[in-house]
């Protein structure tokens, strides 16, 4: 048997980071970004007004209060937009908006809360407002946005390697980008195996399952910024799973599930053998003991012969999931160029009991909450690793270590948090 790392360390060696590609901002989200990216713009691109206001020369307000308005000439107003001709000399103001650019000479905008601007309304009765009383005292640069102050021309706003998150995406398009340099999002061709398998939206025959796999393990595929690709199901016979197999050996990456079990190891076995490689580790997890991987013969994007690393899960729709996040996702992480695949992980006490009989690492589906600043982790019921609304129920994996042979309620044992809910926050 050999440990989770040493599985995690072997999968890993053979699968490498992508190679770059140029995407539209909107569709790099949760890529990483291939280059460093530099500025050629000033953000704001000039000085500009942070408020709705008036653009005075600072000096104009001294001596300014509630009682004792300092009354300046208003020659024009500028909206968000648009540039005022106008230059803002000794006893005149610009109605100004936000976002608009200052004009010439001002160096301050006083705010209407701060100006008579009301009360002129009322006597203006809907005309334009040539005078305005300005009530406060500004020193220069009150209001004002400079320009360069967000970004500035030249200067590295986000380096190679960043995951881009909603932020990125609005820095990239600040900066009036439309497209991205990014590592590519690896395609994951996805197999079931098995006989009794049956495709959604069909009848089901007696005897028969539906095909579940597929579908958790393509949207843990795309949950975590990769793009699945469905190659159905395979029966348990050869020609089946090598026609199957054909159909996918320009992906990046090849998972499929079922067929790696000691009664099933042979078709699985004799057919990867042929195509490329496959090894069967046996893993100290559970769930998950069984789990193969190899690789096969296929070619890129361009036609060009490599391996294809495969990663055969196991067929338990709850094993498949749980070693989909033990070992696929940090594999599907790597091709992508991040360099943090771990998942959040909580200390929590325990609620309930867990035996470890097989001196394995236990990957328990379990129900995280918040209490009085300490979390704790109650099971999910039933364990069985064909239970898959146990995995729907679960917020966490609580993990019960190798050397563990048992976990008893008030026990504090690490959680893998699958999601954050509003119970753990
Ligand atoms: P296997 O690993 O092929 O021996 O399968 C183990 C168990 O998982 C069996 O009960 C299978 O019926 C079930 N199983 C295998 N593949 C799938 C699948 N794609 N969807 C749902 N259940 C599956
Ligand atoms: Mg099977």
């Amino acid at each position: 048997m050999i440990s989770v790392e040493e599985a995690l360390e072997k999968l890993l060696s053979n699968v490498d980071v992508l190679a770059k590609e140029e995407v539209a901002i909107l569709d790099s989200l949760g890529q990483v970004l291939a280059d460093d990216i530099y500025s050629d713009v000033d953000v704001p691109p000039l000085d500009n007004s942070a408020m709705d206001g008036y653009a005075v020369q600072s000096s104009d307000t001294l001596g300014a209060g509630p009682h004792s308005p300092r009354l300046l000439h208003v020659i024009d107003t500028v909206a968000a937009g648009s540039i005022s001709e106008s230059e803002v000399t000794a006893g005149i103001a610009v109605r100004i908006m936000t976002g608009a650019p200052v004009p010439k000479g001002a160096d301050t905008v006083i705010r209407f809360e701060d100006t008579d601007e009301v009360s002129r309304r009322e006597i203006s009765g809907g005309q334009t407002i040539t005078e305005i009383g300005i009530l406060c005292e500004a020193e220069v640069g009150l209001n004002i946005r400079r320009a360069g102050e967000d970004i500035s021309r030249g200067s590295r706003i986000l380096a190679a390697g960043t995951v881009i998150r909603p932020a990125e995406v609005g820095v990239l398009a600040s900066l009036g980008r439309s497209q991205v340099t990014v590592i590519s999002r690896p395609v994951v061709a996805i197999l079931s195996t098995g006989d009794e398998l049956v495709e959604v939206g069909q009848p089901l025959p007696a005897g028969k399952i539906y095909n579940s796999n597929s579908y958790s393990v393509a949207a843990l595929v795309r949950r975590y910024g990769a793009v699945p690709r469905m190659l159905g199901i395979a029966l348990d016979s050869e020609d089946s799973l090598v026609t199957a197999l054909r159909r996918g050996l320009d992906a990046d990456m090849l998972i499929t599930s079922g067929g790696v079990s000691v009664g099933d190891y042979d078709v699985v076995k004799d057919v990867l053998a042929k195509e490329g490689e496959i090894g069967f580790w046996t893993v100290r997890m559970k769930p998950g003991k069984p789990l193969a991987f190899g690789t096969i013969r296929g070619s890129d994007r361009r036609g060009v012969p490599r391996r294809i690393p495969h990663l055969g899960l196991p067929g338990n729709p709850v094993s498949s999931m749980v070693t989909f996040e033990v070992f696929a996702r940090p594999a599907v992480f790597k091709m992508m160029g991040k360099k943090d695949w771990t998942k959040p992980t909580v200390e929590a006490v325990l609620e309930d009991g867990i035996v470890n009989t097989g001196g394995r690492r236990v990957f328990t589906r379990a129900v995280v909450e918040k209490r009085e600043g300490r979390y704790f982790a109650r099971l999910t019921g039933p364990q069985g690793s064909g239970v898959l609304t146990s995995m729907s129920q679960a917020n966490g994996l609580a993990i019960v270590p190798e050397d563990w042979a048992e976990a008893r309620p008030g026990d504090i044992v690490k959680v893998m948090m699958l999601d954050w809910n509003e119970e753990v926050i």
